[in-house]
C-alpha cells in the first residue's frame, strides 16, 4: 500500500506559529490559536490528491484534534479510498518517528512520502524495505 504524509505532502505546510511556546501560554491563547489553526486548515491549499483506484493510507502528525476540519478538507477536495491515522501521542520528533513507523508496519505500506527529510530518513533505517519519497516545495 502506497502511505502519504499530510502537511507538506497533500496539505500546504504553512500552519500559524504560536506566539509564544505552548507551556507559556494561557487557557485562552491556546484556543485561540487552535482556532487561528482550524481557520487556516478549511483554507489549506491542496498539493496532491493521489489516485483513488487503489487504497491509500494517510498517515499524519496533525493532532487529533483537528480531524473534523481535515475530513472535511480531504472531502472538498475530492480524496477517496483512503484511511487515515493521525498522531496518539504528544507531537514530539521523536514520537512522530515511532508512530509514523508503526503505522507503515500496520498498514504494510511499502512507499511513504514525505516532506521532512529528518523524518524520512529515520523512516528509511526503521522499516526495512520500505521506500520513502522525499517530496520537496514543488513535487
Ligand atoms: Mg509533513
Amino acid at each position: 500500500m502506497i502511505g502519504y504524509d499530510l502537511d507538506g505532502v497533500l496539505r500546504d505546510d504553512y500552519w500559524p506559529v504560536r506566539d509564544k511556546p505552548y507551556p507559556k501560554q494561557t487557557a485562552r491563547e491556546r484556543q485561540d490559536y487552535d482556532e487561528s489553526v482550524r481557520v487556516y486548515l478549511i483554507g489549506a491549499e491542496c498539493l496532491w490528491v493521489p489516485s483513488a483506484d487503489e487504497p491509500y493510507v494517510i498517515i499524519t502528525g496533525c493532532n487529533a484534534k483537528f480531524t473534523d476540519v481535515t475530513m472535511e478538507w480531504l472531502g472538498r477536495h475530492g480524496f477517496e479510498n483512503f484511511a487515515i491515522a493521525f498522531i496518539d501521542r504528544a507531537r514530539t520528533r521523536r514520537n512522530m518517528i515511532a508512530f509514523k513507523a508503526e503505522k507503515i508496519q500496520e498498514y504494510g505500506v511499502t512507499t511513504f512520502y514525505e516532506d521532512d527529510p529528518a523524518i524520512a530518513r529515520a523512516l528509511e533505517r526503521r522499516c526495512p524495505g520500505l521506500q520513502v519519497v522525499l517530496v520537496g516545495n514543488n513535487w
